[in-house]
């Protein structure tokens, strides 16, 4: 059996379990009276005429597949389990059998290489923002968002909604956990690639393919000592795209364990992160430049 055979050995048994028309129906009619906490439990017979059933084998049978796994019993009757409501939000949010109603967004805010309109393109539930004039991709601004991110929204919120999922995403993701499901996340610092271009921190997700590659400040920007300290050299981090924010430098000063300075320099001040292989924050120091 290979990798991809083992992991997929949960799936096609959750999968698999809705392939009958009965227990589909059976789950629907359990989620369609789904209302989180206060969720009214349907009785056995309720359940049983919500599907057309008449036939109390077939449909025991059928019901006792599902226990357990999407659906559970409780004294007042029947209600769905979390792992069926969270495969109902899944589909919720990506709508899976939709197209996106935009493709193409006007954010309304300008390259930061060459000051022409950016356009925000939306291809397979990734949001990128891209330069027509000078052909450039603004880094760090490509980021999976559900087709359901985009509804009720103007482009230019889209453009901030992205922004703040990747921000949250990210930082969780730096702490140890996966945004997606949970599980715990591998943090690489490419220490090598501190100096060249390529994004040097990788984090990825040990279960679920979950993975980002980006530059050092965007996951330190739910890091509330960060964040002050950010604030006490003038850089109102809430007020920025990430494109606006001060590059930092980035020094490595151990390499077993690794260790890496990030220096952020403004007219005000002098803000050092001290962050360690598994991009914890193991110190910050401000030093703000006396006022003249
Ligand atoms: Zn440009
Ligand atoms: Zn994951």
């Amino acid at each position: 059996m290979t990798d991809g055979e083992g992991r997929l050995a949960q799936p096609r048994d959750a999968f698999a379990l809705l392939s009958h028309d009965l227990r589909l129906e059976i789950l629907l009619a359990l989620l369609s009276h789904w209302e989180a906490v206060d969720t009214e439990p349907q009785r056995y017979s309720e359940l049983m005429r919500a599907v057309g059933m008449e036939d109390s084998g077939k449909f025991n049978y059928h019901l006792d597949r599902l226990r357990g796994v999407y659906l559970r019993k409780t004294d007042a009757g029947y209600v769905p389990t979390a792992s069926a409501t969270a495969l109902y939000r899944a589909v919720l949010a990506h709508r899976p059998t939709a197209t996106p109603d935009r493709t193409h967004l006007d954010p309304g805010v300008d390259c930061p290489r060459c000051g022409a309109g950016l356009a925000g393109v939306y291809e397979r539930e990734f949001f990128s923002l891209r330069c027509g004039s000078c052909d450039s991709v603004v880094e760090e601004f490509t980021y999976p968002l559900p087709k359901n991110g985009l509804a009720e929204r103007t482009d230019r919120e889209v453009l901030e909604a992205v922004y703040d999922r990747a921000r949250e995403h990210i930082g969780l993701a730096r702490r140890g956990q996966c945004p997606d499901c949970g599980g715990t996340t591998t943090r690489t610092v490419e220490a090598s690639a501190v100096t060249e271009t390529e994004p040097p921190i990788h984090i990825d997700c040990d279960t679920c393919t979950w993975t980002v590659r980006t530059g050092f400040m965007l996951p330190f920007l739910t890091d509330a000592r960060v964040l002050a300290a950010l604030d006490a050299v003038g850089v109102a981090v809430e007020e920025c795209f990430p494109w606006e924010l001060p590059n930092p430098t980035a020094t490595v000063t151990d390499t077993e364990p690794a260790e890496v300075d990030l220096v952020v320099t403004t007219s005000e001040g002098e803000v050092t992160i001290t962050t360690d292989s598994d991009l914890s924050v193991q110190e910050i120091r401000t030093d703000c430049r006396a006022s003249e």
